[in-house]
């Protein structure tokens, strides 16, 4: 007897596209450089904490691919919220300097809402100042969070670059990623539910969607049985758990063997939604530098 293999959702390689996404950022900035503007990207960050160390690694190494200038700011975890301020007032200040993202999470002392109100709003290449924000909302051009904005073109590589009227379905309401993703799909005449953990039968819900985009921090919390057959899984988690042989390894909020017997493309983890984040930070950086300079956008 032949036992018939189920037919599996492709993966949506966030490495290669965000690949692409960097070799066209590159080219911009050859481009902007003949008009005398090289974008420059400033990360600060506060303490030692080991995952962002790597964080704040990658981002200087692809910025200085992407032929920009990276500035890197590396605080003792003592730092006092003053001193912070002030060097995003320097930073703000410098001519040199297009993009500042500080790299959170802060050590406890510092108020990351003071630290995000210091930044110049045209040099927030996270996205995070409220005027960014509300820009968003507006529904106005401004510099969009990466990681939303990363999930939103990976949707579009599936699906192409009309999204209007499928439904979307967003687990997570945080500022980060929750709240930024559901109104970048509702900008894209998408007709969104924003889930929670106070939601009332969040597989139900969830079965609606074209569209599954998870940002929880719960491993595998989405199974197969909730995926619309045919619908398109973007997975923002990134937990990292155990294994039956004890190994520790990253896995999504959604179980992913189980998802792509149902769904119609699946981003994996990693090499889903999290090279998108980079590629978008240099995009954002090349955007900032347009903006603060005038400087023409390329061919
Ligand atoms: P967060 O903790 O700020 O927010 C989590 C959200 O999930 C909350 O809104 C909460 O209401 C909701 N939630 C919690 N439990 C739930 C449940 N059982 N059912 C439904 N909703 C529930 O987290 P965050 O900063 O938004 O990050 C979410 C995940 O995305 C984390 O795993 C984080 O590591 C990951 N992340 C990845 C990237 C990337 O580049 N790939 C970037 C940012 C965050």
């Amino acid at each position: 007897m032949q036992i018939e293999t189920p037919a599996q959702a492709p993966v949506i390689d966030g490495k290669a596209i965000a690949a692409e996404i960097r070799a066209q950022v590159a080219a911009d900035v050859r481009e902007l450089s003949q008009s005398g503007v090289t974008p420059g990207l400033a990360v600060v960050l506060v303490g030692d904490d080991p995952a962002s160390q790597v964080y704040v690694r990658n981002k200087g190494r692809q910025t200085l691919e992407a032929g920009m200038r990276s500035f890197e700011h590396k605080l003792a975890a003592e730092t006092s919220e003053d001193e912070l301020l002030a060097l995003v007032r320097r930073l703000n200040a410098d001519h040199s300097v297009h993009g500042i993202l500080v790299q959170m999470p802060l050590p406890k002392h510092i108020n990351p809402d003071r630290v995000v109100f210091e930044l110049d709003p045209a040099k927030d290449v996270d996205g995070l100042h409220p005027i960014n924000a509300g820009r968003i909302v507006l529904g106005k051009p401004g510099l969009v969070p990466c990681t939303p904005q990363g999930c939103v073109i990976l949707a579009r590589h599936v699906l192409g670059e009309d999204l209007s009227g499928l439904d979307v379905v967003v687990i997570g309401r945080s500022i980060l990623v929750g709240k930024p993703v559901s109104l970048l799909f509702q900008n894209a005449n998408c007709t969104v539910t924003m889930a929670h953990s106070r939601t009332r039968d969040l597989a139900l819900l969830c079965r609606r969607a074209d569209i599954l985009v998870a940002a929880v921090g719960r491993s595998e919390l989405v199974r197969g049985s909730w995926i619309k057959p045919g619908a398109t899984v973007i997975d923002v988690g990134i937990n990292r758990i155990v294994g039956r042989d004890g190994r520790s390894r990253l896995v999504g909020d959604v179980a992913f063997e189980e998802a792509r017997q149902v769904a119609r493309a699946i981003t994996p983890v990693p090499g889903g939604v999290g090279p998108m984040t980079i590629a978008c930070l240099l995009l954002n950086t090349v955007q900032a530098a347009r903006m603060i300079t005038g400087a023409p956008r390329p061919s």
